[in-house]
């Protein structure tokens, strides 16, 4: 006897926010993958298909993607992050220019200190 069957699996890939197709609302959306495998006894083998989907959260309402939609949707939320880090470099650069003025502090002060009074003895003795 054998024991065959399908079994879904539902993955989350990424929370994008764009204007929903259904609702008008530029609602957050959920990306999911949902895979179908192949099972024999319960273990399963391959993957029979592969569909995307996106979800509004305001509404609810699902919408399938296509393939290609789904990489477009992924390089959207992956280029966000990027975009977003612009933004510190600025309080960095701030950073950089408190730094150097206290070294350039230091510096200065370091040789008009120690010529003083180590560069006066030696000639005095
Ligand atoms: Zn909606």
């Amino acid at each position: 006897m054998i024991i065959f069957g399908t079994k879904g699996y539902i993955h989350q890939l990424a929370i994008l926010t764009f204007v929903c197709g259904f609702c008008g609302n530029p609602a957050a959306h959920t990306l999911r993958k949902r895979i179908t495998k192949f099972t024999l006894f319960f273990v399963p083998l391959f993957p029979v298909s592969t569909k995307f989907a996106t979800q509004c959260t305001f509404c609810g309402a699902e919408r399938k993607a296509s393939q290609e939609e789904a990489d477009q949707l992924l390089a959207q939320s992956a280029a966000g992050p990027g975009l977003s880090g612009s933004g510190p470099s600025a309080p960095g650069a701030q950073g950089f220019a408190a730094g150097g003025q206290g070294q350039g502090q230091g510096y200065g002060q370091g040789p008009q200190g120690p010529r003083g009074p180590q560069g006066g003895n030696p000639y005095q003795r």
